[in-house]
């Protein structure tokens, strides 16, 4: 049984573009990350790690099960209880997308906070989106486990000085939700068709460089470039 069709970040790929969205789907090996981007990532993971640092005793859910298809029945079962809890990586499956929450707290009464970390000082739509896909997911996910209740969805942000600076997203992602489940539905309609026919465009650096250009801007096979030094 197919567990999840979708993730978070493939669901933000498709907000981008289809075409991407289908190559990270099917074929993600055509994908080039160059090694500022991968430095990037490396210090948001670094940030990251700071952060969840101060939200101390948490569990790592992807460490407390075998693997990624587990995790979602292991948050479940971490969040049963009546102590307080904080969970890292906590994997929720709703409308077969997959989301894997930073840090999640529960307090001993059953209210949940999510919070989402992002190594920038700009709180952008793309942060936004990101909440959003998380919130609709995990909102209705904990309709599951009725002895608990979403109190908060915050973004996490760097102040520049590398301190956390939290802002809550609730209303944005509440007023989301009907965006974000047709979006699903149109991502899914996606994955089952070819690969889309795209042209290159703004979208292609919009809002990140997509890391297909190498790909999308190959010449059709038989075509050649043109050598103007013979005409
Ligand atoms: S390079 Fe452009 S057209 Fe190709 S998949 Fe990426 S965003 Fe889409």
């Amino acid at each position: 049984m197919v567990l999840y069709r979708l993730t978070k970040s493939k669901f933000i790929r498709g907000q981008q573009c289809h075409k991407a969205l289908y190559l990270d789907v099917y074929h993600p090996e055509l994908g080039y990350y160059p090694s500022e981007v991968l430095e990037r990532f490396a210090r948001g993971r670094s940030f990251e790690a700071k952060v969840k640092a101060q939200f101390e005793g948490g569990i790592d859910v992807l460490r407390a099960c075998r693997g990624i298809n587990e995790a979602p029945a292991t948050t479940a079962e971490l969040l049963k209880n009546n102590n307080e809890t904080t969970l890292y990586e906590a994997a929720f499956v709703y409308d077969e997308v997959l989301v894997l929450a930073d840090i999640v707290h529960k307090t001993a009464s059953g209210e949940v906070t999510v919070y989402e970390v992002k190594n920038s000082k700009a709180v952008t739509d793309v942060f936004r989106n990101d909440v959003s896909v998380q919130h609709y997911v995990i909102a209705n996910a904990l309709q599951e486990l009725p002895t608990l209740s979403l109190k908060d969805f915050s973004l996490i942000c760097n102040d520049g000085s590398d301190n956390p600076l939290t802002l809550s997203l609730l209303d944005v992602a509440r007023d989301a939700m009907k965006h974000i489940a047709a979006q699903v539905q149109q991502f899914k309609e996606v994955l089952q068709g070819t690969e889309p026919q795209v042209a290159m465009g703004v979208q292609c650096e919009s809002p990140y460089a997509c890391p297909y250009q190498r790909y999308c801007s190959r010449k059709p096979r038989g075509q050649r470039e043109l050598d103007f030094n013979s005409l």
